[in-house]
């Protein structure tokens, strides 16, 4: 299935409630889901899967992984760091998005694995992502997240790693413990910020308020202060991004990247926040019936 098509049944998910059989099959296909690390910039690698994203950035001391993705696909994730040549001991932090499996589904198995990385996370996102594990017991879908919290990390902190700068936005909305992570993109010379926001889904809407915050969120990730010029997505699919892998991998150094596009980024924002604003009057009318 290509990306445009993965949107469209997330789309039907979101609205009827019910997994469409053909996305639930397709996610769950360890054909599908298996894919080959590729590098989008000097300093960036996709190590993920097909369907969810897991971004590792090169820093001078080490790696910074942005999210874990989920069994029984983490083996994946570790195969994919050793064909880039990511020693497990080399990585010193993970930035977790938010409580979701399939963000922070692989730190079970990658905590004891990664033994020189802090894995860091929103409080409310630590707290998420115990009370779904927890929540998952029982069903098929069932899944672990260890007990405790690692590294808390709050709205605006830099934390730096061998002198790069990830900078936390907490933008909560998707979930209340969403945090998106801004960080730079470099080629050749040039840089940019780019940035991986946190969730994008109207999939776990609780009320009218928390479509308010996401709102908010969507907002201030378009803030001119920010800069933000590279969508690194954590969601392949939502940005067409699986597609545009051959296009990357054969670029020339003198042709300008096809992620650095600020213009692009925007309209899914405002998109973002249309489809949010739809959702609202319906969360409202809901909640004055
Ligand atoms: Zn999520």
């Amino acid at each position: 299935m290509d990306s445009a098509e993965v949107s469209r049944l997330f789309r039907e998910f979101g609205a009827t409630g019910t997994m469409p059989a053909r996305l639930d099959a397709w996610l769950k296909n360890p054909v599908r889901q298996k894919r080959a690390p590729y590098q989008v910039f000097d300093n960036i690698w996709q190590v993920g899967l097909t369907w969810v994203s897991s971004w590792a950035v090169s820093t001078e001391e080490g790696w910074v992984l942005i999210d874990t993705t989920h069994e029984p696909f983490v083996d994946f994730l570790l195969e994919n760091l050793k064909t880039v040549g990511i020693p497990p001991e080399s990585v010193r932090l993970v930035l977790m998005t938010h409580g979701h499996f399939d963000h922070v589904g692989g730190y079970h198995r990658l905590k004891p694995l990664l033994k020189n990385a802090r894995f860091a996370m929103t409080e409310r996102g630590w707290a998420e992502a115990a009370r779904y594990a927890a929540a998952s017991q029982g069903t098929p879908n069932a899944w672990i997240m260890s007990e405790g919290k690692d590294l808390v990390v709050r709205d605006g902190e830099e934390l730096i790693c061998g002198g790069s700068r990830f900078t936390v936005l907490e933008t909560p909305g998707h979930t209340w413990g969403t945090a998106s992570y801004m960080y730079e993109a470099r080629r050749g010379n040039r840089c940019w910020n780019a940035v991986t926001v946190g969730g994008q889904g109207l999939n776990a809407i609780e009320g009218p308020e928390q479509v308010r915050a996401y709102i908010e969120s969507m907002k201030r990730l378009r803030e001119e202060r920010l800069g933000i010029a590279v969508d690194l997505t954590a969601h392949p699919f939502s940005t067409g991004l699986t597609e545009q892998i051959p296009a990357i991998q054969a670029l020339k150094p003198s042709e300008p990247h096809p992620l650095v596009n600020r213009a692009a980024y925007l309209v899914r924002l405002d998109r973002l926040i249309a489809g949010a604003s739809a959702r609202l009057q319906k969360e409202l009318q809901a909640a004055a019936r």
